[in-house]
């Protein structure tokens, strides 16, 4: 049993998944990064400052945007590889002394989201991207980009597909805002949803109703039981992609972009999703298509 995903029947609320603030690396305080991506239409920020669980609740301040609470942990596994793991969600106890796996149990326990932060920048093996089993994985990462070009971490989301068809992709920023770690406005994820709030957001993200951009915009997606319809951004290419070498695409590198398209989705492939690219080669996925069994309530 198979079920379509997504829902765009309600409004697009852009937000960051990955920042860091002056509660722990980052250069700006929570008004200042509010202020900042508010005025660049973001509707909500996670706070992700390392092994800080933020406790957003309890902040009496207002804002422009909505908050919400997540964390970011760091250390090596058994096998000595290094990981970074953003959870999104509100967890409590989590103490970089315990360790990176306690952390991860500890966060998956009290229903954080485990997403597979930068494998790229961090040298992670596409194993290391299957062992914990991350609900989803940074197929961008600004921050990193910067840094030293290793923010594509598209081969290590096909490595965790093959164990989870569902694992969901989220480009980010990993703002800090420090002279030596600028940028930020450079990926971002749009989630559809009734309302923006902090339940209607986090219910949007765990059943992957959302797309991850570096610029290009889905605008809709519906499902007619054999060809999908998208509209979008103006985008020359749009790419129908599976396992190992299953594609197929509309596009052409010298002809009319495209905003509105139908395009046949084969049943036998493992997982699917959709990549667009516009004129500047830039480019956003929606999460895979469809959700099968025991995951299709999310
Ligand atoms: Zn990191
Ligand atoms: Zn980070």
């Amino acid at each position: 049993m198979r079920t379509f995903r997504y829902d765009t029947s309600g409004q697009w609320l852009k937000g960051n998944v990955h920042l860091h603030s002056t509660a722990s690396d980052g250069g700006k305080s929570f008004p200042e990064l509010a202020a900042l991506y508010a005025a660049a239409g973001f509707r909500f920020l996670f706070r992700t400052d390392h092994w800080v669980s933020s406790d957003v609740a309890a902040d009496p301040e207002s804002y422009p945007l909505l908050w919400l609470d997540g964390t970011e942990l760091d250390g090596q596994d058994q096998t000595g590889a290094m990981f970074h793991v953003v959870c999104l969600g509100t967890t409590k106890g989590l103490k970089r002394e315990d360790g990176l796996v306690n952390g991860l149990k500890a966060a998956r326990e009290q229903g954080a989201l485990l997403i597979l932060a930068h494998p790229h920048w961090c040298g992670n093996s596409l194993e290391d991207a299957r062992r914990w089993g991350f609900d989803g994985v940074e197929v961008y990462n600004h921050v990193c980009h910067w840094l030293n070009g290793k923010s594509n971490g598209l081969v290590h989301w096909d490595a965790a597909l093959k164990d989870n068809p569902s694992a969901q992709a989220f480009a980010v920023d990993d703002t800090h805002l420090r002279p030596e770690h600028p940028g930020w406005n450079g990926g971002w994820i749009v989630v559809n949803a009734a309302e923006c709030t902090r339940t209607a957001i986090l219910a949007a993200i765990r059943t992957g109703n959302y797309y991850s951009s570096c610029g290009p915009e889905f605008r809709s997606l519906a499902w007619d039981g054999k060809e999908l319809h998208l509209t979008t951004s103006p985008v020359r290419f749009v790419r129908i992609v599976g396992p190992a070498v299953r594609g197929e695409r509309l596009g052409t590198f010298a002809g009319p972009l495209l905003t509105d398209v139908k395009i046949p989705v084969p049943r036998d492939w493992d997982y699917v999703y959709v990549e667009i690219e516009d004129h500047s080669g830039k480019r956003a996925w929606t999460n895979p298509l469809f959700v099968t069994g025991s995951r299709a309530n999310g």
